[in-house]
């Protein structure tokens, strides 16, 4: 897009934002009614366009995309008319009579930036949020799942009013020339790199920004887990999408009893799940990029896989590897991977492993395989993240009621569901107040008024 489109289109935005419109009842209502029209009826061409992107299969893409994309309109469908309800608020007897509330108001025009590796949700569920709340929403899907962003813009341009929802597609340089623009809100989804950027870039119209990143996830296994469960559950999490998920196990902690048993049993679930040769198996992704490639290849290199590892450079293939011997201060172990690589690390004490995860930075997900509360207790009151999740993983992003998003170096800000609708209004407060009485001691002069505690 250039700069005068770019403008264009703000404009055209800003303008529709002033009539009022987009801030009825009705109007967000239609507008989920016709994404939630555009994603029933496109179902097989956005899965065909993922599966372009980064051969990710149909299957996949509708358990982590279409599916959780679905229930974020239906919830917000259902929800709606309660969370624009104004919250009373108790004013106190020495200021009555009046009547006070909050009202949550949409920002205006806002910019949700993209990332790749869910490209479909990472775009289209801040969009449901934003229009529930009722905004008028600049769409920027990212560039490297070209496909997807190529649907989607066809998608809104043809199923939702045009005067107040647009798609920008764009690559980098395109989006640092976008944010040199003044928006109400930004949403932004992807790498802390870029995250900076946006937010400094965001510092100088003072404008709101909503960040989630990326981060070092750990899983811990403890040694009365069910390790049957945990391997598959594990092995799952972590190879899905082919390792390129923000909230994936960055890592293993595993207990020394449990190391030999867990890794046997990972290792058979790779193969249940992909076969002996995972690059046959048509739901074992690719890589998205060459330079992701390359960075992957590189850290393969900082242990010794028990299994997987095997690349292939023309169709960006990696096996899922487990890799054992890793030094804690190796690069692996020094930024989040998001790829299908898997160190394992060992732990004696429980106290041990959460010193190490403690030395990290706040990632977006804990997770761990105990079957104690007290385990489970503990591990949670020592460590901090985004998200908590014990004897499974992933699934604390897809309850729509738990609100989503990082802690520190992981982002700020939450979405889905209620917490969606929050992300995208700011907080009116407002008091109604009764012209009587109006009593002298209020105003001057004090003198020979008595005020004291
Ligand atoms: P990325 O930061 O390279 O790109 C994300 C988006 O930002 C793209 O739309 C891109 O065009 C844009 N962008 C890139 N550089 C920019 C810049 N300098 N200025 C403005 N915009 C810029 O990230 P990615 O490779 O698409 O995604 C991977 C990262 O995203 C990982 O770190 C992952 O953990 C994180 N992620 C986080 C979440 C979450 O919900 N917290 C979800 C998915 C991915």
């Amino acid at each position: 897009m250039e700069r005068h489109t770019i403008t264009e289109t703000l404009q055209r935005l800003r303008e529709t934002f002033r009539t009022g419109r987009t801030v009825s009842f009705a109007w967000r209502r239609s507008q989920l009614l016709a994404l939630r029209q555009f994603l029933l009826e496109q179902e097989a061409i956005i899965a065909e366009a993922v599966t372009l992107d980064f051969g990710k299969s149909a299957a996949e893409t509708f358990l982590t995309e279409t599916e959780f994309l679905r229930g974020e309109i239906e919830s917000a469908l259902r929800n709606l008319k309660r969370w624009m309800k104004p919250e009373r608020v108790h004013v106190p007897l020495h200021y009555q009579f009046g009547r006070a509330s909050v009202r949550r108001e949409p920002f205006g025009v806002v910019l949700v930036i993209g990332a790749w590796n869910y490209p479909l949700n990472l775009s289209l569920v801040p969009l449901v949020s934003a229009v529930a709340a009722g905004n008028c929403v600049l769409v920027k899907p990212s560039e490297l799942a070209f496909h997807t962003s190529k649907v989607i813009a066809n998608g809104i341009s043809r199923y939702m009013d045009n005067g107040a929802l647009a798609v920008f597609e764009g690559g980098v340089e395109d989006t640092v020339l976008l944010l040199k623009e003044r928006f109400d809100c930004v949403f932004f989804t992807g790498s802390q790199r870029a995250g900076r950027e946006v937010m400094l870039a965001a510092a100088r119209h003072l404008t709101p920004v909503i960040l989630e990143l990326g981060g070092k996830s750990p899983c811990i296994v403890h040694n009365d887990a069910s390790l049957g469960v945990a391997a598959r559950r594990i092995v799952w999490a972590k190879f899905l999408n082919a390792g390129q998920t923000c909230i994936a196990p960055d890592y293993l902690l595993v207990h020394r009893d449990a190391e030999e048993e867990l890794l046997l049993l990972m290792q058979k679930a790779i193969v249940s799940f992909y076969g002996t040769n995972p690059e046959l198996s048509p739901d074992y992704p690719r890589i998205i990029s060459d330079t992701h490639f390359t960075r992957l290849e590189e850290l393969l290199k900082d242990g010794l896989p028990v299994t997987g590892g095997d690349v292939h450079k023309e169709s960006r293939y990696i096996a899922p590897a487990i890799l054992r011997d890793v030094n804690p201060e190796a690069p692996i172990m020094q930024s989040e991977i998001f790829g299908p690589l898997l160190p394992v690390l060992t732990y004696t004490s429980l106290d041990e492993a959460l010193a190490f995860v403690r030395k990290g930075n706040d990632p977006l997900a804990v997770y761990l395989f105990s079957a104690s509360a007290s385990v489970r207790h503990k591990v949670l009151d020592a460590t901090r993240s985004g998200g908590f999740c014990t004897n499974d993983l992933l699934f604390q992003s897809a309850v729509h009621g738990l609100p989503f998003g990082g802690v520190g170096q992981s982002g700020f800000g939450r979405y889905h569901g209620r917490a969606g609708y929050e992300a995208f209004s700011y907080v009116r407060s407002i008091l109604y107040r009764s012209v009587f009485p109006d009593p002298d001691i209020r105003y001057p002069p004090y003198a020979g008024k008595k005020f004291s505690l």
